[in-house]
């Protein structure tokens, strides 16, 4: 893995992503190396190598957020996993919400129960939302899709944990891949865990040629599902179908979904 240590001149960015206004990135880069990961594109812009074989770390984040407040909310991260492997040597993530004006209002996003140590400090917060990605995968898929993030259980155990500690939380359920994602089994083993959910469909053309590549060759059955349109709106409808089923806004948790997929439950 390439670190490349920089100093950034600001911390927060502007941002037109569903639910946030701005976003900070301490790391840009990720270990994790989901191979459907839309934030490749940056690899246009970094001239480091391959995506998930190089990680930039802006030493000097701690210091850009110290007195530094937003309006609205900011998303960490959006190119990266703020809890990815390094976090745990570096501790860059902890020292940034160490260091962050606690009236901030801050979501952050995961696939690491690395989370579960900055407990103390999220509770330090006023307005602050704590997100999983949960998506299921396990065995040779999760090694194929995900290899470095930390498994299904731990990610399920992690929103458990967040929620006794009386932190807002959700379960972001991506990337929704036909017949390989069991959305009902997801949302059965986390509803008790969390305030609310996102629903991310697959976005087939921001996952980039290597994944769809695989997805073609792996699984044809769900690829013919993605590239076909009829095929995809009866997918669509048997998701909204399970959504429903659950009983998810009756028992009190909101639902959304990303701008690029909406489909109304
Ligand atoms: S954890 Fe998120 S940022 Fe990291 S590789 Fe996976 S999808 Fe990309």
């Amino acid at each position: 893995m390439k670190i490349i240590k920089v100093k950034a001149k600001s911390i927060f960015t502007k941002t037109g992503l569903p639910g946030s206004d701005w976003t900070i990135n301490q790391y840009v880069g990720c270990e994790h190396n989901c191979l459907y990961c839309y934030s490749g594109f940056m690899c246009r812009w970094k001239p480091y190598g391959k995506w998930g074989t190089w990680v930039e770390v802006k030493e000097n984040a701690p210091e850009l957020v110290k007195g530094n407040y937003v309006r609205g909310w900011v998303w960490m991260s959006s190119v990266s996993d703020p809890y990815q492997p390094i976090e745990k040597k570096l501790k860059l993530t902890r020292r940034v919400l160490e260091n962050m004006n606690k009236r901030i209002k801050l979501t952050v996003q995961t696939k690491s129960d690395l989370i579960l140590r900055d407990i103390d400090l999220f509770k330090e917060f006023k307005n602050i939302e704590i997100g999983l990605t949960i998506n299921g995968f396990e065995g040779k898929i999760k090694k194929l899709f995900e290899p470095f993030s930390s498994t299904h259980k731990e990610r399920v155990h992690a929103l458990k944990i967040l929620k006794k500690n009386k932190l807002r939380t959700y379960a972001f359920i991506s990337p929704i891949i036909p017949e390989l994602v069991n959305v009902k089994k997801c949302i059965k083993e986390t509803k008790n865990f969390v305030d609310y959910y996102w629903f991310e469909i697959l976005n087939l053309r921001a996952s980039g040629e290597e994944f769809i590549k695989a997805l073609k060759t792996k699984f044809p059955k769900s690829y013919k599902v993605m590239a076909n349109s009829e095929k995809f709106s009866e997918f669509l409808e048997d998701l909204k179908d399970i959504i429903k089923k659950e009983n998810i806004k009756s028992a009190g948790i909101e639902i959304h979904f990303p701008k690029w997929k909406t489909i109304k439950v």
